[in-house]
């Protein structure tokens, strides 16, 4: 399978009417000058494979959140600097991420005729109550309602969620709801970004006044394992599994679930579950668990956490490696066996 690469361009919303709970683009737009058409020329020359043929696996992507809601003349001119190399075959496609109330034909249309093939939508979150409380300022229904736009004009669609968001009052069951909204949507995929809580934004200041409790790491990886099992049941594809670890989020980070490695703890977390099925049928005693040498340190876990939550059920177990093991697999003996 060919792996789709992206040259990233990040566009800030300068000038944005909301004042979304978890956003500090008004600081970063302050810092970060807007892509100039020339600029993005200039990436795309520089950037973008040469041939045809490399071409193919690649994608023009204008990402910072509210690509549809910028002042129209400017969103154009980027479009226009970016679409020569969908043309000319150094890119496959343009893709961008909006806000869901910022989706109309007309806009599809001017959309469409630039070569854009996947559009994404910050849902965030599909109960109406949460998405009031953090400012978002559009509804579930504008959701559902663009989601519909989108896929009729035959765009990839993609949607992302912020699990642990202001105003849930079960992270869990708040997360599995959105899921299962976006499994009625049915998108080809998704992110998954466990709430951050940012310098100078509305959640840093509900925080700080004790009114807001973020995600631990543990109950982020939690959720995220029980959403990365809904969307894989049902082929949508997850794209993203936490932020890009970066030295300015790191800088700007106030609290919150943020680790670096985070999908590699769900994965291992995902397999940990896989664990505890499996021996649920089984006496307590010793066992050995063998997997490909890729997922080794995945089944142990992160300081051994796997092994040390096995071991409370009354499972001892050792992990070793058997390269003949496909990577989404494992196999399980009784005793403290020797490696195959
Ligand atoms: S996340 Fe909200 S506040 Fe931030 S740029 Fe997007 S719409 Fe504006």
């Amino acid at each position: 399978m060919t792996k789709h690469k992206n040259l990233s361009i990040f566009v800030p919303h300068e000038g944005c009417p909301n004042q979304c709970s978890f956003c500090d683009q008004k600081k970063i737009s302050g810092t970060q000058n807007p892509p100039s058409p020339r600029e993005v020329t200039r990436l795309c020359d520089e950037f973008l494979p040469h041939t045809a043929e490399e071409g193919k696996s690649y994608e023009i992507a204008f990402f910072g959140g509210s690509f549809t809601a910028i002042d129209r003349r400017y969103m154009l001119a980027l479009l226009q600097a970016a679409y020569p190399f969908v043309q000319s075959g150094r890119a496959a496609g343009i893709r961008c991420s909006t806000r869901p109330d910022a989706i109309t034909p007309e806009i599809l249309d001017i959309l469409k005729d630039y070569g854009v093939t996947a559009i994404e939508l910050g849902a965030q979150s599909m109960q109406d109550e949460v998405l009031k409380v953090n400012l978002r300022g559009h509804t579930v229904q504008d959701v559902f309602t663009a989601s519909e736009l989108i896929k009729k004009r035959g765009f990839s669609l993609g949607l992302q969620m912020m699990p642990g968001l202001y105003g849930c009052s079960d992270y869990m069951a708040y997360a599995v709801d959105t899921a299962e909204k976006f499994i009625q949507i049915m998108p080809d995929t998704v992110r998954i970004y466990p709430t951050l809580i940012l310098k100078d934004t509305l959640l840093e200041k509900l925080y700080q006044n004790r009114m807001y409790t973020p995600l631990t790491v543990e109950q982020a990886v939690e959720i995220s394992a029980v959403l990365v099992k809904m969307f894989n049941e049902n082929n949508i594809r997850i794209i993203k599994l936490g932020l890009h670890a970066d030295t300015s989020l790191e800088n700007s980070l106030v609290a919150g679930p943020y680790h670096p490695a985070l999908k590699e703890l769900v994965q291992s977390r995902m397999l940990l579950d896989r664990f505890l099925h499996d021996f649920a049928h089984r006496p307590q005693g010793v066992y050995t668990i063998f997997v490909n040498g890729r997922q080794h340190s995945q089944a142990t876990g992160q300081k051994k956490s796997n092994i040390k939550a096995l071991a409370e059920k009354g499972y001892a177990v050792t992990v070793k490696t058997d390269n003949t093991i496909t990577t989404d697999d494992y196999m399980i003996l009784e005793g403290e066996k020797q490696c195959i």
